[in-house]
């Protein structure tokens, strides 16, 4: 299948598929389903820690996803939030004590790729 119709655009029908498995795989709209992150040791930190700029390598980032590790491994919904990551195949940030790659190791996919999209992800 090519994504790319007439001119090299970007067919719309291919990303409309794209967009659908991603929320497919998303919980239901229902406090259950998220409230486990009220209880998150990473409530109160800067979402940078776990976020890293795309320009990030090297030494920088792994500073940055130790601080970010050191909150998931005093938190109490380390689980849930892995589970949740693993789930929804997060494809960015660090989720319950791994990182995007880590996750996707665990997965069985291919580190450096969006996962489900064959993308390559930042
Ligand atoms: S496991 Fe880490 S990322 Fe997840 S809620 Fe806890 S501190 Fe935040």
């Amino acid at each position: 299948m090519n994504q790319f119709g007439a001119g090299g655009v970007l067919d719309p029908k291919f990303w409309k598929r794209i967009v659908m498995a991603y929320i497919k795989r998303l919980p239901m709209p229902i406090i259950e389903s998220y409230e486990w992150q009220f209880d998150g040791a990473c409530n109160e930190a800067d979402p940078e820690t776990f976020f890293s700029p795309q320009s990030e390598r090297g030494a920088k980032r792994r500073q940055r996803e130790a601080a970010a590790k050191a909150f998931c491994a005093r938190c109490p919904v380390v689980d849930a939030c892995l589970q949740h990551a693993l789930e929804v195949r997060e494809s960015h940030g660090v989720w319950g004590g791994l990182n995007a790659d880590e996750r996707r190791a665990l997965l069985g996919e291919q580190p450096g790729v969006a996962p489900g999209t064959g993308s390559i992800a930042s």
